[in-house]
């Protein structure tokens, strides 16, 4: 695997890689520490908003190959976080996926991981190892509209029912890493029906909220500013932490989901 080319913003800096079969893969570094790091090739839960899913899973990546990404960029930049949150679902690669977190931690790392939540006992092994983060990307509360969007994941309520069976087990301490992500799209999960829930289930569970801003992939638009500000002020008003897009995560090279799968190098003009 080799560093074919990095494109830099003025708040992130992207490293394209060529891997040995000559697919190519992404990775982020950004926040001054953290990169966020790839492990598959194309994503097999192919969320219709999302350009890393856009082609399905191709392969996935080995155990070296998600940790070659970190390897390659601390040799240049200063890394203390791994988000596992590039191209991939974790979980439909857990093996490889496992044994490059134990590798992270070798190094001292802080590891977190963005995930949509299937396989169920895979995400409960996830809950279960020493991490400093785990979102689960819930986007939707029904699940008509999940399955619809999220065509290749799961039911939201299994995954929510999932979560309060676990999170009977963890201490508060645990139980504060764990996060519900939510991505407001505009007219689509942006109701006052949608905020109830949330709050609601956010509260049951006693877990935060990650709300995401869409960074425009086509085919869906992000919710108004003053309907995401109204979500995050509801929700904090009934005693929900809730953590907003950072500007790092909405720049336009390595925003969540527009990470691909061998990039043209023309498409990105900074
Ligand atoms: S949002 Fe995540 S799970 Fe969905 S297609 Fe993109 S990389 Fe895969």
């Amino acid at each position: 695997m080799k560093l074919q080319q990095t494109i830099e913003s003025d708040l992130n800096k992207l490293f394209i890689f060529e891997l040995r079969d000559g697919h190519r893969i992404e990775a982020v570094h950004y926040r001054d520490d953290t990169l966020c790091v790839s492990t598959q090739v194309g994503c097999p839960v192919i969320c219709s908003f999302c350009s890393s899913g856009k082609r399905g899973l191709i392969r996935n990546l080995s155990t070296e190959e998600i940790f070659e990404q970190y390897r390659i960029v601390s040799s240049l930049l200063h890394v203390r976080r791994i988000a596992v949150a590039g191209i991939g679902e974790p979980l439909s690669n857990w093996e490889n996926v496992k044994s490059a977190f134990w590798l992270f931690k070798k190094d001292s790392l802080k590891v977190s991981f963005y995930t949509s939540g299937y396989p169920l006992e895979r995400l409960s092994e996830l809950i279960d190892l020493p991490h400093s983060g785990v979102t689960v990307s819930l986007h939707f509360l029904l699940d008509e509209k999940r399955i619809r969007f999220m065509p290749r994941s799961g039911s939201s309520r299994d995954l929510l029912e999932f979560l309060k069976r676990k999170v009977c087990f963890l201490t508060r301490k645990k139980r504060s890493k764990i996060s519900l992500g939510y991505i407001l799209f505009k007219g689509i999960n942006d109701s006052e029906e949608d905020l109830r829930l949330l709050t609601e289930w956010a509260l049951q569970l006693g877990v935060s909220v990650t709300l995401l801003r869409y960074n425009e992939t086509g085919g869906f638009l992000p919710a108004d500013d003053e309907r995401y500000e109204h979500f995050f002020r509801y929700m904090r008003r009934r005693g929900v932490k809730v953590t907003l897009s950072t500007r790092f995560r909405r720049d336009k090279i390595g925003g969540c989901g527009t990470l691909v799968v061998n990039r043209e190098e023309a498409e990105v003009t900074i």
